[in-house]
């Protein structure tokens, strides 16, 4: 099977900078399992079958990224996925801590299980998630931070989004 990368996150919804992460991933793994937390207590914009859909959309047709979701212990499921890794990306130095608690904890679980970070694309930095949707929701433009798919769903959840289209440059 070769060298299998897990990569976790709630993806809601994935973002160019999660894709940023996952072509840097392919060029050291042989493939990445890209895995939605299931996570009761979080509440989410769009559902997990909705955020499966569109990093399928944005992937495409490539048999080394497989798309899926998960709940429980993160270090179990990577264990019966047979992957040696956990993927994950960093941004600003805010990431590191919470990144560096959660390598530690889960390494404390599976000592046979490495997490691997990779930087982000500097076009990337800023770029996250929370803030797409919060930008999205005020109506303010998320065009060029999120795939055409995700700005699609995310213009039938937010009308207002429509009258704004101008690109983001960073
Ligand atoms: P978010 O922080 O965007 O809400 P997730 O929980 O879905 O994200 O994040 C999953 C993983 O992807 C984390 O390791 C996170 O640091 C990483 N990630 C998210 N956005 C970016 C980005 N713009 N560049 C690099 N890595 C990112």
């Amino acid at each position: 099977m070769g060298n299998v990368a897990v990569y976790p996150g709630s993806f809601d919804p994935v973002t160019n900078g999660h894709m940023d992460i996952i072509h840097r991933g392919l060029g050291v793994f042989d493939k990445i399992i890209v895995t939605i937390g299931l996570n009761p207590n979080k509440k989410t914009l769009f559902s997990v079958g909705e955020r499966i859909d569109m990093i399928k959309e944005t992937v495409g047709d490539n048999p080394r990224v497989e798309v899926d979701s998960f709940s429980g212990l993160l270090v179990d499921y990577v264990e019966k996925s047979e992957a040696t890794c956990i993927l994950r990306g960093l941004r600003a130095m805010s990431d590191f801590e919470y990144e560096f608690q959660l390598a530690l904890i889960n390494r404390r679980l599976n000592r046979n299980i490495e997490t691997v970070f990779l930087m982000t694309g500097a076009r990337w930095f800023y770029c996250n998630s929370g803030i797409v949707k919060e930008a999205a929701g005020l109506g303010g433009s998320v065009e060029g931070m999120v795939p055409d798919g995700v700005l699609r769903k995310l213009r039938e959840k937010f009308p207002s989004l429509n009258a704004n289209s101008s690109d983001v440059s960073w």
